[in-house]
């Protein structure tokens, strides 16, 4: 339910909207702009219902949602989420690259990446240090010694980093190391992590599961944000279909559709949507035109040899040829690379 507040409607009534609600056992979470305060309550419906909220002083209205996402849905809050890390920002006018290897994989594999897509426009770098594999004799990442080694890239190119949490047991450990939290395809149902990244003050980076629909997507995020973290970023990554041409179909619908769905940011990950190098740049260009607030991109050094998806890896040259052409289209569209300094 969402209780929309008079225009300036006065501290006095909307605390005491929120008193009774809290006196009913709900939970109220506030958006409040300059002029308009919407209340999110999350609680037994029949309960808030019966408050008969819309006769008190300031109530302009009580909406009834039928979807099973409160917090993260347009309704909710009008304006874009923007999430500053560091020195860039995500949503709002500002476009994200993010780009660095599936996996970090040595000291120099790392550094020199990041060298790389820093000098090419990156704003943020990325890199896997626990893999979620689909084989158990796969390469599992390198733990806390790779997210030791991202970091020491990221601070040593001036670029935040995002890396993967794939058990809630190591979100501590992620979260002294990492800027941004993701949350892969195969945990985007995880609940207990959702739970845990909602405590946390960390943006999260939810990647879409293999065969989630939107609504599952965005009743996945509701999760962070009832924990009270609200820096929470969408990204499509492709979904399971019958086509095996490429690793997965890139669902740019959804980033069309999300973005009218929430205020949060969304960004597309071509890499693991279509698995091959030559579709990675004509996906951006779509994502860019379907009103992503970012891309996120696998850079390695030496594809041919990465002990991670390596043929959906662009070696640094063809990165930097893809930001050349993909920054005009960006600014195209009124967007900015990395937002205001
Ligand atoms: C990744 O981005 O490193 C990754 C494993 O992606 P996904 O969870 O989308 O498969
Ligand atoms: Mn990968």
């Amino acid at each position: 339910m969402l209780v929309i507040m008079r225009d300036h409607a006065s501290d006095t009534e909307i605390d005491h909207v929120v008193n009774l609600l809290h006196e009913a056992g709900a939970e109220a979470h506030l958006s409040r702009g300059e002029v308009k305060c919407i209340i999110g309550v999350i609680g037994d419906r029949d309960v808030m219902y019966a408050l008969d909220l819309e006769g008190l002083p300031g109530v302009e209205q009580v909406v009834r949602v039928l979807k099973p996402y409160k917090l993260v849905s347009r309704d909710f809050q009008a304006d874009d989420t923007v999430i500053r890390v560091a020195n860039t920002s995500i949503g709002g006018q500002a476009f994200a690259v993010i780009a660095g290897p599936c996996s970090v994989e040595t000291e120099s594999q790392v550094l020199e990446t990041a060298q790389a897509v820093k000098a090419a426009g990156a704003t943020i770098l990325r890199g896997g240090a626990y893999k979620p594999r689909t084989s158990p004799y796969a390469f599992q990442g390198l733990g806390e010694a790779g997210l030791r080694l991202l970091k020491e890239a990221g601070d040593e190119v001036g670029l935040p980093i995002v890396t993967e949490v794939l058990d809630v047991r190591d979100a501590e450990t992620v979260a002294s190391y990492a800027d941004i939290m993701q949350v892969g395809a195969r945990n985007m149902q995880n609940f207990m992590m959702l739970e845990e990244l909602g405590r946390m003050d960390k943006p999260v980076l939810l990647k879409r599961g293999l065969s989630a629909t939107i609504e599952e997507l965005l009743s996945a995020a509701e999760y962070i944000l009832k924990g009270g973290n609200r820096q929470v970023i969408l990204c499509e990554r492709g979904i399971r279909t019958f086509e095996t041409y490429t690793r997965n179909t890139l669902d740019l619908a959804t980033v069309a559709a999300l973005k009218t769905l929430t205020h949060l940011p969304v960004i597309a990950d071509p890499s693991h949507a279509t698995g091959r190098r030559d579709l990675i740049a004509p996906m951006c260009r779509a994502a860019v035109a379907a009103g992503a607030d970012g891309v996120m991109v696998e850079v390695h050094p030496d594809p041919e040899h990465a002990r991670c998806d390596g043929p959906q890896s662009l070696p640094p040259r063809d990165f930097d040829a893809l930001m050349v052409d993909l920054v005009p289209r960006i600014e195209a569209e009124g967007r900015l690379l990395g937002g205001e300094e």
